[in-house]
């Protein structure tokens, strides 16, 4: 079965429709035919200021919603990424790798280093990308499932692997990016011309999946609609309108084509309201399964055990390989 890989970080109390649609769907589905390897990324999420209490509480969040959506533990290692070293040890070794002005093209850094200013934003925020490609390399997989956004961070990652395996010798794949193009960007309610983001999004922009389904539903009847007044998917036109059409359409398994056809002659007011029905029909099970899970926290805790040893062999294997072609000598 081909491996896959894919992570996410533990950034916020619940993961949103973003999150959701462009990438842990995804998850689910390849679960049946491939053999995942899934992560909470820790590491990434101190890229900014985290509260450490905050942190190991959204951590474990993160791996309830991963169980509550339907990622199975025994198809699946679902593991902790600080848990398993040698994602720093590699990415130490990648770094030494990549150009400065390489690792500079990345856009994510120019937009997440935005507001503070370049000199405000840590050396971490920077090196990123870097450390994600440790992450992917390690478990040599064939694809890895993400939203647009990371598509730039997979070049690099392949980029990488392709120098390592020239300048040593042949350790890396090169990994295939696995990214669905109807949902591979979701963006803001509120500005949709923006991704929706844990970090980034005002609160009446992102939907998240563990909100109270009330406030969801608000949400969607407060997102900003554009000009005009027909329903159709058009994204330079409608951004507001095509992103309501594509969560409605890929929440429902029904065409955009099919959905333009239902709403001819009706009003924005009538999708909202339709959609807004259809987000807390799923959210509210997804909701009520994740806070049970999340009361019993010694299963959570085996589910990740069970992860760690899966995925640590896997990375320590590789990691050896690179310690003895790259010339470090052997401990006995
Ligand atoms: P942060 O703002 O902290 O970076 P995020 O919302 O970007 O958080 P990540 O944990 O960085 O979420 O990303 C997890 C996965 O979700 C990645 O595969 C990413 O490509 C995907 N993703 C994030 N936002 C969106 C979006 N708006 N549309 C589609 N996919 C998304
Ligand atoms: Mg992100």
């Amino acid at each position: 079965r081909p491996r896959v890989l894919s992570g996410i970080q533990p950034t916020a109390d619940s993961f949103h429709f973003g999150n959701y649609l462009g990438a842990l769907r995804q998850w689910v589905d390849l679960q049946r035919d491939h053999q995942p390897f899934f992560f909470i990324a820790d590491l990434h999420a101190i890229t900014v200021e985290q509260d450490p209490k905050v942190l190991r509480e959204r951590t474990l969040r993160a791996a309830a919603q991963l169980l509550a959506m339907g990622i199975d533990p025994e198809r699946s290692a679902i593991f902790v990424q600080s848990q398993i070293p040698a994602h720093a040890q590699l990415s130490w070794v990648l770094q030494c790798l990549t150009g400065f002005g390489e690792a500079r093209r990345m856009t994510q850094f120019k937009d997440k280093s935005a507001k503070g200013g370049e000199g405000a934003a840590s050396v971490g925020l920077f090196t990123y990308p870097i450390l994600q490609a440790a992450d992917i390399l390690l478990y040599r997989p064939h694809y890895v499932p993400v939203g647009e956004d990371q598509r730039q961070h997979l070049e690099l990652t392949r980029d990488l692997a392709q120098r390592f395996n020239h300048r040593y010798k042949k350790t890396f794949r090169l990994p295939e990016p696995y990214i669905l193009k109807s949902t591979a960007k979701i963006t803001d309610l509120q500005d949709p011309t923006a991704k929706m983001s844990k970090s980034a999004s005002s609160p009446g922009g992102i939907i998240e999946l563990l909100d109270d389904p009330k406030v969801s539903a608000k949400k969607i009847r407060s997102a900003v609609t554009d000009s005009g007044s027909d329903i159709r998917f058009d994204v330079e036109e409608k951004p507001g309108i095509s992103n309501l059409l594509t969560i409605y359409s890929s929440l429902t398994a029904r065409s955009i084509a099919d959905l333009e056809e239902e709403y001819a002659g009706k009003g924005y007011g009538d999708l909202k309201k339709d959609l807004a029905d259809v987000v807390v029909d799923f959210v509210t099970p997804f909701r009520d399964r994740t806070l049970e899970l999340l009361e019993d926290q010694q299963q959570l805790s085996d589910v990740i055990e069970q992860g760690r040893q899966t995925a640590s062999e896997v990375a320590q294997a590789t990691l050896a390989d690179v310690w003895q072609r790259v010339g470090f000598v052997a401990a006995n």
